[in-house]
């Protein structure tokens, strides 16, 4: 009976275009992805500024496996927490500018355990709509009142909280948002917090190494200090290009999380060799410069291709740049083709995002060169023009 149900399930998926499936892949250097028998110019990746397959950061994790072991052996609490993972996250913090950081195995664990330990039952939660859905898990978890706004919509959220008179509260948005590559309104967000007493937390796993001067992400980019955003999470397998995810705030929240955070406590520490070359990845955000400018070189490329070609993108100026198909058959499909004229482009589709919403989640990097995104330019013309679009 179970396994008919779980059929029907799988059947449903499939009648409705919404079936998943995993890309047996090979990555190469240069943005370029091996798939079936072809080689592929990738643009699903968020290696942002192509630090996964830097020479000097598989160096360190080479070595830094050769000096501390393929793994960490334990949790942070009980002996994992080497030296490599300190150095990273006093490193992290000097980055961001904040008082202390914390590493964590992942994204998801870090989102889901901050906010689990700073609300509870009686609580409040208030989160934007298109919320990674890490943070929208972390809401539910934890037991509190949880209300999503509508994207960016600072005055009903004004309203939200303001209406909210018991328990503690806490604002949570993502930076860039990961499927639709626009930026939240932090300045009116922070104005609401501080307003209401509320926390601010901002997961900029996509703006971090990507936005501001040195890379410190939209925070950075806006000069937003540590009092108008308490709580900063980031991710360690986009820009940076390694593994992780780590929140940077003050030294007590951090003693805090570490005390209460129950994604942070009970589980494997990171390998400290994905630690070391984090730190050889992060030096390399922060002075390499030219990576930064030249992926907003190239966003500035595309984006001006597709409006002479009437492609209907998103707004967005981040790495991000979506392409709004609707109807989530013609997005798969779309894919399919781009992966037959030679570009690996992934399809989104619900629930990831609303129904009528499913696109092309188009992701450019600092690998990429001119003549790639012209080519793509081409093909996603020759694509376009064969359908007719149900996008609202
Ligand atoms: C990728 C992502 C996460 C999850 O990070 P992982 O390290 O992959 O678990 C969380 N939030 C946002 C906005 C993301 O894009």
């Amino acid at each position: 009976m179970t396994t008919d149900k779980l059929v029907n399930y799988l059947n449903t998926l499939q009648s409705k275009g919404l079936y998943r499936t995993r890309k047996n892949t090979h990555n190469q250097k240069n943005a370029r992805i091996s798939f079936r028998d072809k080689t592929l110019i990738n643009f699903c990746s968020n290696d942002y500024l192509g630090l996964s397959v830097n020479e000097t950061v598989i160096r360190a994790l080479q070595k830094g496996a050769e000096e501390f072991g393929a793994g960490s052996g334990s949790a942070h609490l009980i002996c994992g927490h080497s030296h490599a993972h300190h150095a990273l996250e006093e490193e992290l913090a000097d980055f961001t500018g904040r008082e202390r950081s914390l590493l964590f195995s992942t994204g998801y664990m870090a989102n889901l355990g901050t906010i689990t330990a700073l609300c509870k039952h009686g609580d409040h939660i208030f989160e934007d709509k298109l919320n990674h859905a890490s943070l929208l898990d972390g809401g539910l978890f934890s037991g509190a009142k949880f209300k999503r706004y509508p994207h960016n919509d600072s005055v009903r959220l004004s309203q939200l909280v303001s209406a909210a008179t018991e328990g503690e509260k806490l604002i949570v948005t993502d930076g860039v948002f990961s499927m639709d590559g626009d930026v939240a309104d932090l300045k009116a967000l922070s104005d609401i917090a501080q307003k209401n007493a509320a926390w601010l937390m901002v997961d900029d796993a996509h703006g971090l190494g990507v936005l501001g001067k040195t890379g410190g992400g939209l925070v950075e980019a806006l000069d937003l200090t540590t009092d108008d955003v308490p709580i900063l999470m980031g991710t360690l397998g986009k820009a940076f290009g390694t593994f992780g995810a780590f929140i940077a705030g003050s030294d007590t929240l951090i003693e805090t999380l570490i005390q209460s955070a129950r994604t942070y406590i009970y589980t494997t520490a990171l390998p400290p060799a994905i630690a070391q070359a984090t730190r050889a990845s992060l030096k390399i955000v922060i002075e390499e410069t030219w990576r930064r400018e030249k992926l907003q070189a190239l966003i500035a490329q595309f984006k001006t291709g597709a409006a002479q070609l009437h492609l209907p993108l998103m707004p967005s100026d981040s790495p991000i740049q979506p392409l709004l198909v609707g109807d989530s058959f013609h997005a798969s499909q779309m894919s399919d083709q781009l992966i037959e004229a030679g570009f690996l482009v992934s399809a989104i589709r619900p629930p990831t995002v609303p129904q009528g919403k499913s696109r092309l989640r188009i992701t450019l990097s600092a690998l990429h060169q001119v003549d790639d995104i012209n080519r793509l330019l081409d093909a996603l013309d020759t694509i376009h023009q064969s359908y007719s679009y149900n996008a609202k």
